[in-house]
């Protein structure tokens, strides 16, 4: 029975650490997943952004020709003044000529707002395209350094693999059929340590007389609580295991 026991203790631990290298795995792809994310919330407040320019520049454009009509209407309307034989045609001219200055004055005014939008916004889409620039070549080290880091913790989960096929082989069926069960049921842990009468696995304290059978080893010991598989643990390799971690 101790060395069943003992193949149960050693399977545990495999298959802890192969859950470790899930983990690790799951850890580096969550991250990637993370940067990329931010790359591309950035990407498209970016593209908001140049759309914004782009309407922008437009509305400049727009106000551009209007001044520029303006402009003309008053020359136009000057030199027609030089021309006009009755006072209602020049009252007219001079009324037009009036409209037409406030105009360009007006356009003139948003010109000059145009351009300092304009320029705030360009100066921000810069910024968020260095951003950008600086979070994408970012990216492209640490999918490198994660694609190798990867392949290392599969590398070692695949050796450790192996070692786990030769220890289901050599535990009793029944034993490894309860044993997957508990790690199924029991979030990966299945097999537990004793300590100061506690199981270790669900925290309750032990009956003193299971405690003693634990420590006796000689039948296989459930926890009445979480019905994980007991073993008992010297206080020496407690105060190790816990350096360690
Ligand atoms: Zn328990």
């Amino acid at each position: 029975m101790k060395e069943e026991m003992e193949r149960l203790i050693d399977l545990q631990q495999i298959d802890s650490e192969i859950a470790g290298f899930d983990k690790a795995i799951a850890k580096c792809e969550d991250e990637l997943a993370k940067r990329e994310q931010s790359i591309e919330q950035k990407q498209e407040k970016l593209a908001t952004l140049q759309a914004k320019i782009e309407r922008l520049s437009e509305k400049q454009k727009e106000n551009q020709e209007e001044h520029e009509q303006a402009t003309a209407r008053v020359k136009d309307r000057q030199n027609k003044m030089l021309l006009v034989q009755t006072s209602r045609e020049h009252q007219a001219l001079l009324k037009e000529i009036e409209e037409n200055k406030k105009l360009a004055k007006d356009t003139e005014e948003r010109a000059l707002q145009f351009i300092e939008q304009l320029e705030q916004l360009e100066v921000e889409a810069k910024g968020l395209n260095n951003q950008c620039k600086g979070e994408q070549d970012l990216l492209k080290k640490e999918q490198q350094s994660s694609a190798k880091e990867i392949k290392r913790l599969a590398t070692a989960k695949k050796s450790i693999e192996g070692e786990r096929a030769a220890k289901v082989a050599a535990v009793q069926p029944n034993y490894i059929q309860r044993y997957t069960k508990l790690i199924a049921r029991r979030s990966g842990l299945a097999v537990v340590a004793v300590q100061d009468s506690i199981c270790l696995g669900c925290h309750m304290t032990l009956p003193p007389q299971q405690v003693n059978e634990v420590m006796k080893g000689d039948k296989l010991n459930i926890c009445p609580t979480c019905q994980r598989i007991l073993y008992f643990r010297e206080e020496e390799d407690a105060q190790e295991e816990s350096l360690v971690e």
